[in-house]
């Protein structure tokens, strides 16, 4: 499947941990060039090892153009969860030029004992169930969707983020700057000095950011997750990197 007998070039579509330890592993096999696409949202992101490019395609037809031009021979989509339409559009240009496809999506958390969780299926949805449930809200939804909570003037937010968000924010916002992961210690003392009530977080997955889950069990607080979007139809899913390799290597 090599590419006119040059090495096989994996196009990883990146933003995640999982992205990351996937283009170190294939970085380190002489036998793959390997390059990163990131979005271009966070200022100084952590560049992983092999080639970066940053910023959108330009749509389906954009990431089809860009996947021939380089000869890109396997596509690997280790964009977030939530990433729908960048998701969406690997599977359409996939169709587009025959490269094979693996979306590498990390398990979804689960509740356990002593967890009082609530399921929304959308930011949305999210923002309505929200005022029923606390007045102190720790919001880590990420700040591309804090829109979806701009009209909630009674409900105090904390929100933490990489970059400082942008409008429309709700009116009651304290927001912290910073990059994780975060200890179950971190996340007890954040709780507690600012008497969160509630939290909000997608169905991310991932240990990275799961300490919040423990410390919300922990201080009897309820937790709001947004369920994740579906992976497009056909498109095999791998739920590690090694499952993703795997699969990249069987499409030799
Ligand atoms: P999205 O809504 O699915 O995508 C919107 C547009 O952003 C896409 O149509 C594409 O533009 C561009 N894009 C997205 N990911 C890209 C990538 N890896 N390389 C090049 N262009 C990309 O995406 P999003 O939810 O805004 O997420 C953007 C990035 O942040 C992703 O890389 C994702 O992995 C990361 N991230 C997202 C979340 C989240 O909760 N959504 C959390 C953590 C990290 P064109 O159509 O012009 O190609």
């Amino acid at each position: 499947m090599s590419a006119d007998g040059a090495r096989p070039h994996v196009l990883i579509l990146g933003g995640t941990t999982e992205a990351r330890r996937l283009a170190e592993a294939l970085a380190g096999d002489p036998a793959y060039r390997v390059t990163t696409s990131l979005a271009g949202r966070v200022a100084a992101p952590v560049l992983p090892p092999g080639e970066t490019r940053i910023g959108g395609f330009g749509g389906p037809e954009g990431l089809a153009a860009w996947i021939t031009a380089h000869r890109v021979t396997h596509l690997a989509d280790a964009t977030h969860p939530f990433a729908e339409r960048m998701s969406f559009n690997a599977a359409e240009a996939a169709a587009l030029t025959g490269v094979p496809l693996v979306a590498l999506r990390r398990p979804g958390w689960s509740p356990g004992p002593g967890d009082d969780w609530r399921f929304a299926g959308s930011l949305a949805e999210a923002a309505a169930l929200l005022p029923d449930l606390g007045g102190r809200a720790f919001l880590t939804t990420g700040r591309m969707g804090l829109h979806a909570f701009a009209h909630l003037a009674d409900t105090w937010f904390l929100v933490r983020s990489v970059d400082p968000p942008a409008a429309p924010v709700p009116p009651r916002l304290e927001v912290l700057l910073a990059r994780g992961p975060f200890t179950l210690d971190d996340e007890r003392e954040l709780l507690a000095r600012h008497r969160v009530d509630v939290l909000v977080t997608k169905d991310s997955g991932g240990s990275a950011t799961a300490p919040k889950l423990t410390a919300a069990r922990e201080a009897g607080i309820p937790v709001l997750v947004v369920r994740r979007p579906p992976v497009p139809a056909g498109v095999p899913e791998a739920g590690s990197v090694r499952a993703a390799l795997d699969r990249l290597r069987a499409a030799d």
